[in-house]
């Protein structure tokens, strides 16, 4: 059930609308929007019955929801999400860049990248200082002491912090150090993790499972929104197909489809999704052709000796050159989609 208010409806009508829900034994999700305010119901198992609310002051319509998801559809919010990560958005219409290298390894490596970041003008960085790796034997991340050096480079250099947790006890230590918490492809459907970082009021960057389709995704998000944290953004990182020219498929058909459920903002990760250094440039533009909200990418100050992920991470000359690139494309795009050029005629 989806209940709508009124342009003009009260917080007071608002209020007696979520009592209700609440009496009911159920949960109201409060959504404001641009024109109007919509609230989400969740925790009913049947159906909800719309005669609790269809006269109530304020109310314009109770919708029944036929959709598996309800929080993240765009029913509820009309208008796309503009997500508040630290002090700087994603979804506000900019291209948020997100950059920095796979993991946290020294101080040194990460303040060389962070510089170079801060310099492109981008406002979100990235590292892992959990990282999930295939082998138990691989470099496993430097834990709390590369979150210490995360939190440093937002005191340096003014950027938020965007870093992976993998289990509760990293959720609470993200919290306490980073600005969003990222929840990685493999973690994408640990429901009770999900959850967790549902009842926090950190923003959540939610990468798409290996395999995971649309639905799949979708309802990951749902989880976490169902718990009242409605600060989730997606992320496209490639998938598993039987293509073996690069590490994954990037899916960029995934932006268009998202687009036309939710109005969760959604961004393209072209560093995983190629495993490439020289697909990175390439496949960031064909991200920002297809509308997304902005990229995460992978960035190294050596390469070579990275120790991880060191064959798709891009050198601070190639990330510079990148970043000029995309950013014209999009300001080329926000044009072309804002103003309506008249047709030449012959
Ligand atoms: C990462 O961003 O470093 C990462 C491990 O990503 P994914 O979960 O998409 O593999
Ligand atoms: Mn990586």
């Amino acid at each position: 059930m989806l209940i709508v208010m009124k342009p003009d409806a009260t917080q007071a009508d608002i209020d007696r609308v979520i009592g209700i829900i609440e009496k009911l034994g159920f949960r109201g999700h409060t959504m404001p929007g641009e024109n109007r305010t919509a609230i989400g119901i969740t925790g009913n198992k049947g159906a909800v019955d719309p005669t609790h609310f269809e006269n109530l002051p304020g109310v314009a319509d109770a919708i029944r929801v036929t959709k598996p998801y309800k929080l993240i559809s765009n029913d509820l919010r009309p208008e796309k999400s503009s997500i508040k990560v630290g002090n700087a958005f994603i979804g506000d219409g900019s291209l948020a860049m997100i950059a920095g290298p796979c993991a946290v390894e020294s101080e040194e490596q990460v303040f060389k990248v962070a510089e170079i970041v801060a310099a492109s003008g981008a406002k979100f960085f990235r590292g892992g200082a959990f990282k999930p790796r295939t082998s138990p034997y691989a470099f496993q991340g430097k834990g709390e002491d590369g979150l210490k050096i995360l939190a440093q480079v937002r005191d340096q250099f003014g950027l938020n912090i965007v870093t992976e947790a993998m289990d509760e006890r990293g959720v609470d230590l993200v919290v306490k150090y980073g600005d969003c918490i990222q929840i990685g492809a493999r973690n994408m459907q640990n429901f009770s993790l999900l959850k967790y970082v549902g009842q926090t009021r950190k923003p959540v960057l939610l990468k798409r499972g290996l395999s995971a389709t649309l639905d799949e995704l979708l309802l990951a998000a749902e989880y976490i929104m169902s718990e009242g944290n409605y600060d989730v953004i997606l992320c496209e990182r490639g998938i598993r197909t039987f293509a073996d020219h690069a590490r994954n498929t990037l899916d960029i058909s995934i932006v268009p489809a998202i687009r036309r459920v939710s109005h969760l903002p959604v961004i393209i990760d072209p560093s995983h999704a190629s495993g490439h250094n020289y697909m990175v440039e390439p496949l960031a533009r064909a991200g920002v052709a297809v509308g997304a909200d902005g990229l995460i990418i992978e960035v190294h100050p050596c390469p070579e000796e990275a120790l991880c992920d060191g064959a798709q991470a891009l050198t601070p000359e190639q990330y510079s050159d990148l970043i000029v690139g995309v950013k014209s494309l999009h300001s080329t795009i926000t044009k072309t989609t804002t103003t309506q050029p008249e047709l030449q005629t012959a």
